[in-house]
């Protein structure tokens, strides 16, 4: 293996998913929905494949789609942007990432992330050569500590990655916080890459795209996917909106990398997009419905649950069970009670300071998470 990947395993959602599914485990680890997409999406599809919409699209995407997502991005944020010159089509968010850290960072350059993070963020930075800075959100609430962010940026930091709703944690950035990371990165002449996949998940405060706040939308890229809001992960469909210098970076770097995306998922995202908005109301409700129960469930089981306001995740500390570590907790959890979950370890530049935490996700059907909340009552 090439040296810049030499520290990284097999992914914790593959780990996880693995073990579990050995051992006839309930996964509320990785996260996916166990239910299907909606009917009117999966039928755009079929219909666009019918129709012949089967070579290569446009490399940042097929005009209409880029126009539905400029459509639902002004709904969301208010921001009008271009379709032609300021959105790009990716292979999820997770390629949007990529190309916007390989077409924009430079071998030495600093980026802050907050731990902890999303997994794809240290491995992409590294590939990149970026020297990794780091900030802990700390339990219960997750807060930005602003000092500490003020103290690590230098005049060679080049981007900050925020990711709101936040996963693992389910915390949404607020306001206030978003503000002062804005200014910070206005006077240090910093970047911001966001990933809000799971916007549509903002169950207890309101989401915010950095984007839009007063100065940003120059210096931001903001990632988002299909994925999440239709429960459709499989079908990789993401997107970066950036202003026309930044995109010129990262759509040189998509160009290179996946050069187009699946014609007829596109076809069938721009329906998806045009859902009306009782489509994201339903959804919100039936995901707060299953998060009460989830919670609910881990409360009654004995764990301390920390508040999630937004994705489809849930932090635990699992140290009322006496297990030595996360890693060690899930393995039993898999192997003795038949539930899969997440260590949280990984998720952090420093494994120790998450080392008491573990993710469920409440992104199954209502039976599933019963069904997982009744093993871990019985055999916890
Ligand atoms: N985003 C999902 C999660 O955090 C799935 C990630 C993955 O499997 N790479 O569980």
């Amino acid at each position: 293996v090439a040296k810049r990947l030499e520290n990284f395993k097999t992914t914790i959602f593959t780990q996880m998913t693995l073990l579990g599914n050995k051992y006839g485990a309930i996964n509320l680890g990785q996260g996916f929905p166990n239910f299907d997409g909606p009917e009117f999406v999966k039928e755009a599809a079929i219909q666009a494949i019918r129709d012949g919409k089967n070579q290569y699209a446009r490399g940042y995407g097929i005009p209409d789609l880029n126009t539905a997502i400029a459509e639902r991005f002004k709904k969301d944020s208010g921001l009008v942007v271009d379709p032609e010159k300021e959105i790009t089509v990716t292979c999820g968010c997770t390629e949007a990432i990529a190309a916007t850290i390989l077409g924009l960072i430079n071998p030495g350059d600093e980026v802050i992330i907050f731990s902890p993070f999303f997994d794809c963020y240290e491995a992409l930075l590294s590939m990149a050569g970026a020297k990794i800075k780091n900030i802990t959100l700390r339990p219960p609430d997750f807060a930005v500590p602003i000092e500490e962010l003020k103290s690590i940026i230098s005049k060679n930091t080049r981007a900050i990655i925020i990711n709101t709703p936040h996963n693992p944690t389910g915390k949404i950035f607020t306001r206030e916080e978003l503000n002062s990371i804005a200014s910070l990165c206005i006077e240090n002449d910093v970047l911001v890459f966001t990933d809000e996949v799971y916007d549509k998940l903002a169950f207890d405060k309101e989401h915010i795209s950095p984007a839009s706040l007063p100065g940003m939308f120059e210096r931001t890229v903001t990632m988002n996917s299909l994925g999440k809001t239709f429960s459709l992960t499989g079908w990789k469909i993401g997107w970066a909106i950036a202003p026309p210098h930044l995109t010129w970076g990262l759509r040189l770097a998509h160009s290179y990398l996946t050069f187009a995306i699946s014609t007829p998922m596109q076809w069938a995202a721009i329906a998806a997009l045009r859902a009306p908005d009782s489509y994201y109301v339903e959804l919100r409700r039936d995901y707060m419905a299953k998060r009460a129960i989830l919670v609910e469930g881990l409360e009654a089981v004995g764990f301390k649950v920390f508040p999630s306001s937004g994705s489809f995740f849930v932090l635990v500390d699992h140290t009322p069970f006496g297990h030595e570590n996360d890693v060690a907790f899930c393995e039993y959890l898999i192997k003795e009670v038949g539930v899969a979950a997440i260590p949280t370890s990984i998720f952090y530049l420093n494994p120790e300071k998450g080392n008491n935490l573990i993710r469920f996700t409440f992104s199954k059907d209502e039976e599933t998470l019963r069904a997982a909340v009744e093993r871990m009552k019985k055999k916890l």
